[in-house]
This record gives structure tokens, C-alpha cells and sequence, in this order.
């Protein structure tokens, strides 16, 4: 769902300083001097005591964060030779603010071109970030490299445009192979599949719908992005000036498949993968799908689940359910409100969907109850887009310059373990401004929480993707009673109520499980086995030891963009933003293993634990 960061908070990059140029200068040029030399140790010991260094694939092959200067001297002793980066310099005016010089900068690889961002403070490098954008004779065809489009003169074995095209969609598959095989055509599979078009790296995006953007019209009538459109754009294409701030369902899943067609992705509707097994001698896999209800089997030599991280329903099993006589499904099955006026309707759950579908239900004359089992932060949206989002993803930001670009490269340069300690004293503001409305809500006996150290919903997200609630007037209907709140765990249900462990019966004609979703390598049991999903392990979250995400810290999120502990086994997903920015990356490694360009990975994440 959403995810926010503290842009007001972090340090340096506003205001400018005179002597910020020469001393990111003189540390860049130092810096390239040691890495020139194989100085390891030299160039280390340039990074202040506490210090971070993530990598998007440049040096790594991995999504990788080290730490310390020890982390950055393994991290270089292992990747320096190879890398043989090069060409640091910055490519606008550093800035300066509370004694933090930073920087956007550009350098080169042995293989890549790559992009950046250094923090420096008075001992050394605070935080770098380095990311590839592009491999060197694999660029994409933009600017002034697109293709020609038309190609003028006379010929008798002309092939047109739409010619060539249909002719690659009717052999692909068939005569000829994916390189790549996306599993999951929602917003995920369809970027990552964007990409991979213009990397030129043959790609088969299957999706068991009909249509793409399905997965947003079949949910809940009254559904509407809880992220704003700056938040949202897809790669290449950027959602026009007078598209709504929060997108509704079927806008997005309209603008979803026109993209799918503008960008001739290879995008097979209907099509459910059944089973895949790997070849770890020819390096291929075997993934047999049904298309059409025909069988088909592809050999891909990557296989990418893009399949959901809201995509796997967590279904309670209870007794009583097979008893029940009225409606009851997951908030993922949820069809709307329409059919339940007048009705008694029971929402388990009280996050997102809990509350959107309570909303839906009270609007529409439902008699509605929330069973709250565990804590909800909530975040009213005004205030999370002004404190929260404004500086990068705004109207305000737009107008003071900022690309979508440029806000994702700020948002991923802050490191995950110290992201905390920014968004914590943006969540106190949000206490503060909201003050009235906690104090309502908590007096309804609604247990709320701020995270377990008060970092909020973006931290939340990060770490177990669950457990808040973006406020768009849902809250108000349980601060005020119109939604009646019961609290517990539910232990059984009769023929037509749900029963609470404490015994309270709540009458129902509808159960609706807003119950979340599972880790997506429950994906891979599916289709693959529980070996190779136990092999992988969790995907998503932290290591941060709070709660739903267990230790040791990982610093980067779990299996996703990044290679697994399973050969040609990739995870792709996450919100709109996540989904722009890491298919990249993403996209980037899959073209280097087509084109045979070396990839040795570092630091390839253990697994610690399997869901
Ligand atoms: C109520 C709700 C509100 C949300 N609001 C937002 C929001 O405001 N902003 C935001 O960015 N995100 C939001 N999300 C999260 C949203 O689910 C994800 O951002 C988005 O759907 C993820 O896209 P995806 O492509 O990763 O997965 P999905 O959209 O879930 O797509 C996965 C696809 O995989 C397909 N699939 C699965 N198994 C197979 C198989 N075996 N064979 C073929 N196809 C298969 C499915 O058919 C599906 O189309 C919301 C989610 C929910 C439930």
C-alpha cells in the first residue's frame, strides 16, 4: 500500500553552502583516487565511523545496503577489481545544511553507467547511495537514439511496423522463447515488462485475467489509490496533468491496459501458470500455463513471480464457517456494498480494506460492525500527503522543480536503518495536528497504535506491509459509533452470527475477512514447490525486529528485486512507486544475464526465515 518518507526531515540538500563544492570535490576526487589504487582500506576509511552504503545493483548485483567501514571495505574487497568504477563527479551544485554537505553524482563501471547520492559529514561519507541506469552498448533507444518508426524508400519485402509485431507476438511462445517470464500481469509484471521492451529482452508477461488492469476492477466498488498520482506514474509514461489525485479502481486499470498495448508488451490474458519446474544443468525453466485453456509450455530462462503482495488472501479457517448461512468472503472477493442495504454485516479486520469496505457498506444503509483483533495506525490522508509526502510527491513539488526521478532517488537514499528516526518526528506532527481526531477515536475504544517506536505507517509498510489504515473519513464512522466496534478474536460462527472468544455474539448476514495476505513465496509453493519456496524464504520486510517482522536486520527488503536463493527466481512487486523505481534494477540484471555480461552477486541474502 502507501509508503511515505520524511523529506522535510532529512538532512542537507536544501539549502546551498559555499563550501559545500569543494569539499564533496575534494572527497570525490580522493575517493577515485583510492578506488583507482584497489586501496581498499584507503578508500574505507574515507567513510565516517557510522556510516551506510547502498547500492542498486551497481557494485553489488544485488540490492544491497553494507555498513560501517568495515561493511564498505568487504563490500569494495569483493567488488572493486570487477566494478573498476570510475568518473565520479557531481552533476549539479552540491548543497550544505547543519554541517551535511550533500550530493547527486555520476560515475561509470567496467560494465554500466550508474547515478548517486553522498552525504558527507565532518569525518568522511554519511550515507552513499549508487545505482546503475544503464549497461554500456545496451542503452536504451531513446532520445536521440528511438527508432525511425518509418523506414522511407521502396521495398517489395516490406515488413511494416504492425507486421513485425504481430509476427513476434505469434512466434513468441511457440517458436521462439521468452528470455524472461513474468508471472503476474498487474501494475508489477506490466512495468517490469516495460522495461524489459526497451532493454529488448524477449519477455512473456502471463496473467490469468482477461483483461489487464483486472486486478484493480475486480476489487471493491469503492476503491481509489490511497497514494496520490505524483506517487504513482509508471515508467516511460506519466499519467496526464488533469488525472485525479487519488486514482479510482477502473481509471487506473483503463490506463493499466492502454498501457500494456502503447507499450507492445507481450501481455497474455487468460493465461494461468500451473506448474514450473528448473533445470539448474540447461539453466532453464519449464513452466507449463494454460492459455485460453490450451496448455502451453514456455522455457524461460528467468522466471519473475510478479504475482501480489496482495495477492495471496490470508483466509481464517474458523469453525462454524461450512454452518454460516449467510455471505462470507476474503475483502479480495468483496463485491461492494450494493447488495447489503438494510443487512447486518460483520468486518473482521481493521485496516485498509477493513475500514474501506466498512465505508462502503455504512454509505449504502448496512448495519455495520468492525472486529478489531490487534492494534490499527491510522494517518488521516490530508496530513500524511502534506507532512509526509508534500516536499517529493506534490503539486508544490512539481512546481518547485522536482521530478519523479529525482524524488525516488532522494526517497532511496535515506538507508533503512536510520529511516525511522526521520519519520518518527513527522508522525509527532501528525499527533499534533490531528489531536482532536486521536483523542475521539481512542475514546470510541479503538486501540491505536504509531508502530512499535512511533515511526508510523511508511515504516510500517516497509516492515510487514500491514496494520494501518490511510484515514480517507472511514475512521470517523467508528470515532463516533456509527460503525460499531467490537474487539477480540472471533472463535466460531453460528448459522447467522460470528462469536467472539469472549462470547459476544454479533449477528451477521455478511462476514467479510479483511484479514491480509500472505508472503508472496507462498507463491512459489504454488507453482513450484514448498522446497524451493522454503529455500527462498520470506519475501518483504526488514529484519527489524518489530512486530510481523522478525530479526536479524536484512537492510534491504526481503527477495524482492533482487537475485534468491533459487537460480532464475526473481520477486517483483510493491506499491505504484516501488513498482516504477525497482523494475529498473531489476530489469537491468535480467538484461545482463541475456547478454552473458558477467553477475557475480555480493552479499546474496541467507534466509532466516520461511514465511
Ligand atoms: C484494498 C487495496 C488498496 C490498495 N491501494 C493501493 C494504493 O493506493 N497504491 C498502491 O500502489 N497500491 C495499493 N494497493 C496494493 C496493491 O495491491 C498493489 O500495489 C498492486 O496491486 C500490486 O501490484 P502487483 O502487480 O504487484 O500485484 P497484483 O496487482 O496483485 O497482480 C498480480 C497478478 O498476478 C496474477 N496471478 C497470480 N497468480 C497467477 C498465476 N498462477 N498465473 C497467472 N497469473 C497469476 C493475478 O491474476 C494478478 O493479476 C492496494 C491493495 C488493496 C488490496
Amino acid at each position: 500500500m502507501s509508503q511515505t518518507v520524511d523529506t522535510a526531515a532529512m538532512p542537507a540538500d536544501p539549502v546551498g553552502s559555499d563550501g559545500a563544492s569543494a569539499r564533496v570535490a575534494s572527497w570525490l576526487s580522493e575517493f577515485e583516487a583510492a578506488l583507482a589504487d584497489r586501496d581498499v582500506e584507503r578508500a574505507a576509511g574515507m567513510f565516517a565511523t557510522t556510516c551506510f552504503w547502498r547500492d542498486l545493483v551497481a557494485f553489488t548485483w544485488n540490492i544491497r545496503t553494507v555498513e560501517g567501514r568495515e561493511g564498505v571495505a568487504d563490500m569494495l574487497g569483493q567488488t572493486l577489481e570487477r566494478v573498476a568504477p570510475h568518473g565520479f563527479h557531481v552533476t549539479e551544485p552540491p548543497e550544505q545544511a547543519d554541517g551535511v554537505a550533500s550530493a547527486w553524482i555520476e560515475f561509470e563501471t567496467a560494465v554500466g553507467r550508474g547515478r548517486g547520492h553522498l552525504r558527507l559529514v565532518d569525518e568522511g561519507a554519511w550515507t552513499l547511495l549508487t545505482t546503475l541506469y544503464e549497461l554500456k552498448g545496451h542503452e536504451e533507444p531513446r532520445g536521440q537514439a528511438r527508432p525511425r518508426g518509418a523506414e522511407h524508400g521502396v521495398n517489395r519485402e516490406r515488413e511494416t511496423w504492425l507486421d513485425r509485431r504481430e509476427r513476434e507476438a505469434a512466434e513468441l511462445g511457440y517458436e521462439t522463447q521468452p528470455y524472461v517470464l513474468v508471472i503476474g500481469g498487474g501494475q508489477g509484471g506490466i512495468a517490469l515488462g516495460a522495461r524489459l521492451r526497451q532493454l529488448g529482452v524477449p519477455t512473456i508477461i502471463a496473467d490469468k485475467h482477461s483483461r489487464p488492469g483486472d486486478q484493480w476492477r475486480g476489487r471493491y466498488k469503492s476503491l481509489c489509490l490511497h497514494d496520490p498520482v505524483w506517487y504513482d506514474h509508471l515508467p516511460y509514461i506519466k499519467f496526464p496533468e488533469n488525472w485525479p489525485v487519488f486514482s479510482p479502481k477502473d481509471k487506473i486499470a483503463d490506463w493499466l491496459e492502454s498501457y500494456t498495448r502503447v507499450m507492445e508488451l507481450n501481455y497474455w490474458t487468460n493465461t494461468e501458470a500451473k506448474s514450473a519446474t528448473y533445470d539448474a544443468d540447461a539453466g532453464e525453466w519449464t513452466v507449463t500455463v494454460e492459455r485460453e485453456g490450451h496448455p502451453v509450455v514456455l522455457r524461460p530462462k528467468q522466471l519473475v513471480l510478479a504475482t501480489g503482495m496482495s495477492g495471496k488472501p490470508n483466509v481464517p479457517d474458523l469453525p462454524g464457517q461450512d454452518v454460516f448461512r449467510g455471505d462470507q468472503h476474503h475483502s479480495s472477493a468483496h463485491p461492494g456494498p450494493d447488495a447489503y442495504a438494510g443487512k447486518k454485516c460483520v468486518v473482521v479486520g481493521s485496516n485498509n480494506s477493513a475500514f474501506d469496505i466498512c465505508g462502503a457498506l455504512w454509505e449504502n444503509g448496512a448495519d455495520v460492525t468492525m472486529v478489531q483483533r490487534t492494534s490499527t495506525h491510522i494517518v488521516r490522508s490530508d496530513t500524511l500527503m502534506d507532512i509526509g509526502l508534500g516536499a517529493l510527491y506534490s503539486e508544490e513539488a512539481v512546481a518547485g522543480g522536482m521530478t519523479t526521478e529525482k524524488a525516488d532517488m532522494v526517497f532511496a537514499s535515506l538507508p533503512y536503518r536510520i529511516m525511522h528516526e526521520f519519520q518518527i518526528p513527522l508522525y509527532d506532527q501528525m499527533r499534533e495536528r490531528d489531536k482532536d481526531f486521536y483523542e475521539r477515536l481512542e475514546a470510541s475504544g479503538f486501540d491505536h497504535d504509531w508502530g512499535d517506536d512511533g515511526s508510523g505507517l511508511f515504516m510500517k509498510y516497509l516492515r510487514r506491509g500491514s496494520g494501518y489504515y490511510i484515514d480517507v473519513g472511514a475512521a470517523d464512522l467508528v470515532a463516533d459509533g456509527n460503525v460499531t466496534l467490537a474487539k477480540g478474536q472471533v472463535d466460531h460462527l453460528t448459522e447467522d452470527a460470528v462469536v467472539l472468544a469472549d462470547g459476544t455474539e454479533l449477528p451477521a448476514d455478511l462476514v467479510v475477512y479483511a484479514t491480509g495476505y500472505g508472503s508472496m513465496n507462498g507463491w512459489a509453493a504454488d507453482l513450484i514447490s514448498q522446497e524451493v519456496a522454503d529455500t527462498v524464504g520470506k519475501c518483504w520486510g526488514l529484519g527489524s525486529d518489530t512486530t510481523k517482522d522478525p530479526g536479524p536486520w536484512e537492510g534491504e527488503q526481503r527477495n524482492m528485486w533482487k537475485p534468491t536463493q533459487q537460480e532464475g527466481l526473481w520477486f517483483h512487486g510493491g506499491n505504484l512507486h516501488q513498482s516504477r523505481h525497482y523494475s529498473l534494477y531489476l530489469a537491468l540484471q535480467l538484461k545482463a544475464r541475456a547478454e552473458g555480461i558477467p553477475t557475480p552477486v555480493y552479499g546474496l541474502q541467507e534466509v532466516h526465515h520461511t514465511a
